[in-house]
């Protein structure tokens, strides 16, 4: 491993402030778990949302120590034919539509200035042709193509359930309202091609970066896939030269289940 894991708590001490927990909240809030500290969640082994930038503003530990590539709800959590999500059928909290399309919020953002600085640089205006898919319209996606195609041509197009970047709610299929947002042109745009050299400024990289990589991430060249992992994982990247997730994390390659 290239990166320390996350901090396990000694189970002791969380059994205590776990049972405190659960009381203090049996006590104050009736309802129970939801009313449960944010702190007491990590023991389920579940890092929350928004740990790591508080952490981030308030210790010393190299940043690299904060990322996690294993929790659902982590920014860079990393997906591919081999990690499937945990839990399998996972659900992202604090979706936002934009146009047709529900994005998580912190990808939100990013795609909301991804946006303007295009339109800034006068290169089209970006729009998104899809953004976070549930396990369940997954699941029919797949079938779909594996009914038409076969399943080796179907699983080329389309991830199995619980496997694909979208259900994060972290990626987007990005393309240009000139282009009708179809994906399939936006490669060959002048979008596509700043996009490809700018988009870590703003948190985002190209996830299937090109064709010599498809032995790495199981995809072809997808220049409209974005994934969003934060800038400063983006930044780490880029000033690394390193352009898929397995590489940087020192992960086994994906090329197939
Ligand atoms: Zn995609």
């Amino acid at each position: 491993m290239r990166f320390p894991r996350e901090f396990k708590p000694k189970p002791t001490n969380w059994k205590v402030v776990l049972t405190t927990a659960i009381a203090l909240a049996a006590l104050l809030f009736p309802i129970g778990v939801a009313a449960m500290p944010a702190g007491a969640v990590v023991s389920t082994g579940d890092v929350p949302r928004g740990t790591s930038e508080v952490e981030r503003n308030t210790s010393d530990v190299p940043r690299t120590s904060l990322y996690n590539t294993d929790a659902a709800s982590s920014l860079q959590v990393v997906v591919n034919k081999k990690r499937p999500l945990n839990p399998i059928d996972y659900l992202p909290k604090g979706k936002v539509q934009i146009g047709y399309a529900w994005v998580a919020k912190p990808a939100a953002e990013a795609y909301a200035k991804l946006k303007a600085a295009v339109s800034a640089k006068k290169l089209g205006t970006l729009c998104i042709n899809s953004g976070y898919r549930s396990f369940a319209s997954q699941k029919i996606i797949h079938a779909a193509k594996v009914a038409q195609l076969g399943k080796a041509a179907g699983e080329r197009l389309a991830a199995r359930p619980g496997h694909s970047e979208h259900q994060t709610g972290l990626a987007i299929d990005v393309s240009t309202t000139q282009l009708g947002c179809r994906i399939g042109p936006f490669g060959s745009s002048r979008a596509s091609k700043w996009i490809a050299q700018n988009a870590w400024q703003y948190g985002f990289i190209v996830r299937y970066p090109s064709n010599a990589k498809t032995s790495i991430t199981g995809y072809v060249w997808e220049p409209w896939h974005l994934r969003f992992v934060g800038v400063e994982l983006a930044t780490d990247m880029r000033s690394k030269k390193i352009t898929t997730l397995e590489e940087f994390f020192g992960l086994p390659a994906a090329p197939r289940y």
